[in-house]
């Protein structure tokens, strides 16, 4: 094989590319070759600041060597073995780790290899914590309207993106949904998270009264929904959850594959808003995007009556051949050590200020309707054109990747997520950038 920086980007049509319009970008591609640092190297030679950490993963930045090394030696040490009635040494001290910096309580780490499956267990993982514990008939699975957890038919059904629904017939029976949280009429341009407000979280009593609680098993959420345009729970929601699932007898799951791993300035949003899950699910940050990976945290309580109900049998009959994949755990320890060493899980608490104020200086730019922000993450969304939604924001991201930052878009909402490693300065590049880019609008 020829040395990997010589390949250049071949005919593109073998590889179907996904959530891309394949034929709109392989006209007219954005090819991305290296990375180092706050930067993304473009095929023909431009320098990129990343303001998405790659797709919310890359919280340390890219091209970590401690990674990087890690992952070679481990690849050379022990490339497979199984975790199924075998073991192996690293997926151990990383759960041991993992454990470490979860919220009290959280004494054990189930592996998955993405976001996707970490939600997809995490369900399953509820249900048969219910049948286990003699609640058998609590199979209803209520999630979120505008929530993102991944594309496994779990996570679809209970997930509320319509188009990541429709395509795909009846998905998982016995779903509901919460109503979303966004409300710009009322909060437009609120810094940090909006006022207090339970109406909407105490929506989850209506859904309990008409199902009963005897029928439901779980309540999943991301505690700020990444992929749906960066919404926010106004203060009070997420306890308020807390508090009607602990009455119901109903687990609450934070999806914190965006949040998770020092994203809003504590190692986990549920951390940072003092409101503990009984499930949380993690992917991305984990291996810093290098090896895929991810993983259902789980309270102790879940876990010891499951080995109670196992009786000394398998207890839950779910595994992935990958689960604690050896060179994944490699790249997982890695990147927790350098999270420790340079303090990465809570720096985007000393930035948040900073931050703020440069996304809120959008306001007031073309089309702005909103600003949105929580720790080293921000929103801007963008008044639609009536017959073209979605087209203003792609082209600011054109734009903004023309003149070398990446952004992230969805619908006419622009979502910012750099590396936690960001410096003052590369956030005044970033929105300079970007402030241009909304300014060369029609
Ligand atoms: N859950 C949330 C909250 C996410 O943001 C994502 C991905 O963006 C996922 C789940 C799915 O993760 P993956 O793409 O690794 O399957």
């Amino acid at each position: 094989m020829k040395p990997i920086s010589d390949i250049n980007t071949p005919d593109m049509s073998a590889f179907w590319m996904p959530f891309t319009a394949n034929q709109q970008f392989k006209a007219a591609p954005r090819i991305l070759k290296s990375a180092q640092g706050m930067y993304y190297h473009s095929e023909d030679g431009r320098k990129i600041l990343d303001g998405t950490a790659g797709l919310w993963c890359c919280n340390a930045g890219h091209g970590r060597r401690e990674i990087a090394e890690a992952v070679s030696q481990q690849i050379s040490h022990l490339d497979f073995a199984p975790t199924f009635q075998m073991g192996h040494p690293l997926p151990f001290e990383l759960a041991n780790q993992l454990v470490e910096i979860a919220p009290k309580g959280f004494g054990h780490v189930f592996y998955t290899n993405s976001g996707s499956e970490a939600v997809d267990t995490a369900l399953k993982i509820a249900l048969a914590w219910q049948r286990a514990r003699g609640q058998g008939t609590r199979t209803r699975l209520i999630g979120r309207e505008r929530g993102y957890h991944g594309v496994g038919f779990g996570g679809i059904s209970v997930g509320g993106i319509p188009g990541n629904r429709k395509w795909f017939g009846s998905l998982l029976g016995g779903v509901d949904h919460l109503p979303h949280t966004l409300n710009i009429a009322k909060n437009a341009f609120t810094k940090g998270l909006p006022a207090e407000d339970l109406t909407l979280a105490d929506e989850l009593e209506k859904i309990v009264f008409l199902h009963d609680a005897s029928n439901i098993a779980a309540v999943i959420v991301e505690p700020i929904a990444g992929s749906t345009g960066v919404i926010m729970p106004p203060q009070g929601y997420l306890k308020r959850l807390r508090e009607i699932c602990t009455k119901h007898g109903i687990l609450l799951i934070f999806d914190e594959v965006i949040t998770g791993f020092g994203r809003l300035g504590s190692p986990f949003a549920a951390q940072e808003f003092d409101v503990i899950p009984d499930m949380i699910t993690c992917a991305k940050g984990l291996t810093n995007g290098a090896i895929p990976m991810g993983a259902v945290l789980v309270q102790d309580h879940i876990y010891d009556d499951m080995m109670a109900a196992g009786k000394g049998a398998i207890e839950l009959f779910h595994g992935y051949t990958y689960s604690g994949h050896p060179v994944a755990a490699a790249a997982g320890l890695a990147t927790l050590e350098i999270y420790r060493n340079e303090n990465l899980l809570t720096r985007a608490a000393d930035l948040a200020g900073y931050w703020e104020e440069a996304a809120h200086s959008l306001k007031g730019c073309k089309h702005v309707k909103d600003v949105r922000n929580y720790g080293l993450v921000a929103g801007i969304e963008l008044e639609s054109l009536p017959d073209a939604p979605g087209k203003r924001a792609y082209e600011v991201f054109v734009r903004c990747f023309e003149k070398g930052a990446l952004i992230r878009v969805t619908g006419d909402i622009i979502a910012l997520s750099p590396p936690l490693i960001i410096e003052r300065s590369e956030i005044d590049d970033l929105f300079t950038l970007l402030q241009d880019a909304l300014q060369a609008q029609d």
